[in-house]
């Protein structure tokens, strides 16, 4: 193990806060290595698997789950989501900082995680719409998603809502530039962490 385990994060909040493509930003500037999800959803227009997601059939995703590949994994928007051991615990130990774009009910599993590395390691945060409006708004914007979709995600924003309270730091989300000066802000400031470095 090198002398700095890296620093996991888990990015939570309502689909258009955009959570996303903060994570996606961080990791092209090379600040963390973005851990990619295997999905049931089917790709969007424009989504690469193994680059966007790993998708997966029903089965291939309950071959994952019987193996042990899965830190965690939960049903989001009628679609499973899973995040591969792989993409997260060999990072870590070479002190690469993590960063994972996961719902509220994954969030929750990793947190109870007794593996010792990811217990060490993990930094939540939750990304938070400044209002109901603009979500809409954001996930009509996207004109990737039907209407129905749209509304289902409307709906599951106020469950996913309740649970700001249970993460360590929440960004209000204003533009993307301001809320990527906040994550940079706080990413840094976590290296800096005394415990972090003995
Ligand atoms: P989308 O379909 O918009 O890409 O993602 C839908 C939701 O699934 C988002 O809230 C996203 O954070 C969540 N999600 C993406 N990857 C994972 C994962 O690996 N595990 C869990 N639990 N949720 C995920």
């Amino acid at each position: 193990m090198s002398a700095r385990t890296g620093i996991l994060y888990l990015v939570s909040g309502p689909s258009g806060s955009g959570k996303t493509t903060l994570c996606r930003r961080l990791s092209n500037e090379d600040e963390a290595s973005y851990a990619i999800s295997c999905t049931t959803r089917k790709p969007r227009p424009g989504e690469e698997n193994g680059k966007d997601y790993f998708f997966l059939s029903i089965p291939e995703f309950q071959n994952k789950i019987a193996t042990g590949e899965l830190l965690e994994h939960a049903e989001v928007h009628g679609n499973f989501y899973g995040t591969l051991l792989s993409e997260v615990l060999n990072k870590l130990e070479a002190g690469v900082d993590v960063v994972m774009d996961i719902d509220v009910q994954g969030a929750a599993l990793v947190r109870e995680s007794k593996h010792p590395i990811i217990q060490h390691s993990l930094v939540d945060i939750f990304i938070m719409p400044p209002n109901a409006e603009e979500l809409r708004k954001r996930l009509t914007g996207r004109g990737t998603d039907s209407q129905e979709i749209i509304e289902t995600r409307m709906r599951n924003s106020l469950d996913e809502m309740e649970h700001w309270p249970k993460y360590s730091f929440r960004i209000v989300s204003g533009s993307h530039e301001e809320d990527y000066i906040f994550f940079k802000a706080l990413l840094h400031g976590e290296r800096l962490r005394i415990s972090r470095h003995i």
